[in-house]
């Protein structure tokens, strides 16, 4: 919640939501969606997930039960969940864990924080970034007792069902890994030479250092610094620019992420036998892009947030258990394309306002 709000309140007063601001989220969106849709297209050809043994017992009845909501219009669960977006009461949605009503309050807050005159901004805008230092630390800690837990999780799925369990992992694992590359080689490039005008390869060159340190930390936040730098001094971006679209992008716009929770999301679906129709499909590609908004650039947030998806399309929880024990090296190739996804956006979004024009 504080890195939503951080990210949106430091978009600089009200004008930064001009010109600028609707390009950068145009290219957001845009990116993100494209980058789910490549998962779905993949994860519905290759069906990792099916056949899959995860060694979890899920009654089937249950199972039918919260799926039978979607027996009505494929569309019903969609404006549903739209709908439930809302919250009545903020406080209420932030102790019962809703984390899609927790983003939109968070996004709404951020976004009029941007409004208020120069001192409360700027007060508001340092307590949730201090917040936000925070909780960084606190998931620091709880992450790193991430490989015992990991261990146990994976000793115990061994144990159970032997390793058919991890063998099947590694069908949904190269699904992800094509997607990422898909969105990184083919789609960003194409995004970036035909509404950027800029050349992919000199861009990934300048990005060089950024993206190898998205790589080895698994933190969008994190490389956040150096994001900017190659920006600014390699690639050639203004510091206008820069200092616009990259701090956001950082917690908001996370393609690999979008891509990688729609596809695990489908993997668990499989493994647990369920066929999603059109209708829960398109709720799972709506709340991919929520959760991969939601995700702070943090390592294994967006693992976290699977759950958010795994909710609405009402599949048991324990389903996350078995795709934690590959979850680092995803986490490391989607942070990469999540960074890569910010730079071109910011050489875009440059090429589309122009250095120094805006708001
Ligand atoms: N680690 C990712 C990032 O910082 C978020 C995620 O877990 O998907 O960009």
């Amino acid at each position: 919640a504080t890195s939503i709000i951080t990210g949106v309140a430091g978009l600089g007063g009200a004008a930064g939501f001009g010109r600028m601001g609707i390009r950068t989220l145009l290219y957001y969106l845009g990116t993100s969606l494209l980058a789910i849709l490549t998962g779905l297209i993949l994860v519905n050809l290759l069906k990792p997930g099916v056949g899959v043994e995860l060694g979890l017992a899920q009654p089937p009845d249950k199972l039918a039960e919260s799926m039978s909501r979607f027996g009505d219009s494929p569309f019903h669960a969609v404006v549903r969940l739209l709908l439930d977006i809302v919250p009545a009461n903020p406080f209420e949605a932030m102790s019962e864990g809703k984390i899609l009503q927790i983003i939109f309050f968070c996004l709404l807050f951020g976004y009029f924080i941007t409004r208020l005159p120069e001192t409360p901004r700027d007060t508001l805008t340092r307590f949730f970034e201090s917040c936000f230092e925070v909780m960084m630390r606190i998931t620091h800690l709880i992450i790193s007792f991430a490989p015992i837990g990991i261990f146990a999780l994976v000793s115990k799925t061994v144990a159970t069902t032997g390793f058919e369990a991890l063998g099947g992992l590694g069908i949904y694992v190269i699904t992800v890994l094509v997607g990422l590359a898909i969105h990184a080689v083919i789609s960003l490039p194409a995004v970036l030479l035909i509404v950027g005008r800029g050349n992919p390869r000199q861009h990934a060159k300048a990005m060089a250092p950024a993206l190898l340190t998205a790589f080895s930390t698994s933190s969008s936040s994190a490389t956040l610094p150096l994001t900017m730098e190659s920006l600014e001094k390699r690639a050639g971006v203004s510091n206008r620019t820069t200092s616009f679209v990259a701090p956001l992008g950082a917690t908001v716009n996370m393609d690999g992420t979008a891509l990688y929770e729609c596809v695990a999301a489908m993997f668990i679906a499989q493994a647990y036998g369920v066929e999603l129709g059109f209708g829960q499909q398109l709720l799972v590609v709506v709340t991919a892009l929520l959760a991969s908004i939601g995700a702070a650039g943090i390592p294994m947030a967006g693992l976290v947030m699977i759950s958010v998806i795994l909710t609405a399309v009402g599949l048991p929880l324990e389903g996350v258990g078995l795709i934690l024990a590959v979850d680092r090296v995803l986490d490391m190739c989607r942070t990469t394309v999540n960074v890569w996804s910010d730079s071109c956006g910011a050489a875009v979004v440059e090429r589309q306002i122009g250095p120094t024009e805006g708001s």
